[in-house]
């Protein structure tokens, strides 16, 4: 009964002010369809379907690769223990992306979260806490708000774990050497990112969320910062991998 009112209420909605798809603009007909249409919803996972991925940072390995670690990793060694991603910065889920991030639609954050918090499942244990990527004061500005942080909300709430935001910070660039005193295992080696509330990182496995992955190097100086404030370990969570 409550399906029914709320399909009849969005049906109404519909009417008045049609929804279309995030990913591709397409009008959403269907009262199932929140977000994104049938199509996009099933070209995300079909796209990374079959691919070997990295068992530690989530890149795609080509075909020769499955089931081992990938030639960064075993150099770098990166400070996280694994990476999840909905798929890859490719079709729709980059059109996503774009859509939030550069068209400034910070309602990307809905279907993306929800993504997200299928791609995370079963990571929620062990008394896990949601830390967003740190974005630079300048870029929050200019988009008028910060996509990470937003994605981080919604993981959390799905997921119903404790959002710890404004863990990490940005500092934008290195400090001069003389202001290194504080504390060094509270910032990247790099002096980019920075722990500014390490007693709610204390022990807790912390799941870092940023939009896109990359490289992965970031992600692992943030993980180090996040080691280094005293957390247990570091798994990061992203919308595509790059
Ligand atoms: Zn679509
Ligand atoms: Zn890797």
């Amino acid at each position: 009964m409550e399906t029914l009112l709320r399909d009849l209420a969005r049906g109404a909605l519909d009417l008045l002010w049609p929804r279309t798809c995030f990913a591709c603009g397409e009008t959403l007909g269907g009262t199932r369809e929140p977000w994104l249409c049938g199509r996009c919803r099933a070209a995300i996972p079909a796209l990374s379907a079959g691919l070997a991925s990295c068992a530690r940072c989530a890149a795609f390995l080509g075909p020769e690769g499955a089931g081992g670690s990938c030639r960064d990793c075993a150099r770098l060694r990166p400070r996280f223990e694994a990476v999840r991603a909905v798929g890859l910065y490719r079709g729709p889920l980059r059109r996503l992306l774009v859509s939030m991030k550069y068209a400034r639609r910070p309602e990307g954050a809905w279907p993306l979260g929800e993504l997200m918090a299928e791609a995370v499942r079963g990571w929620e244990g062990g008394g896990a806490v949601i830390v967003p990527f740190p974005t630079t004061e300048a870029a929050r500005k200019r988009r008028g708000f910060d996509p990470p942080a937003l994605l981080a909300a919604e993981v959390a709430r799905r997921r119903g774990l404790p959002l710890a935001e404004g863990a990490l910070r940005r500092t934008g660039s290195p400090p001069p050497q003389a202001s290194l005193s504080r504390s060094e295992r509270l910032r990247s080696p790099r002096g980019t990112v920075e722990a500014v509330r390490p007693e709610v990182l204390r022990d807790r496995t912390v799941l870092l969320v940023d939009d896109v992955l990359t490289t992965g190097a970031s992600a692992s100086e943030a993980a180090q910062v996040l080691l280094g404030a005293g957390a247990a370990r570091v798994l990061v969570a992203v919308a595509a991998r790059a």
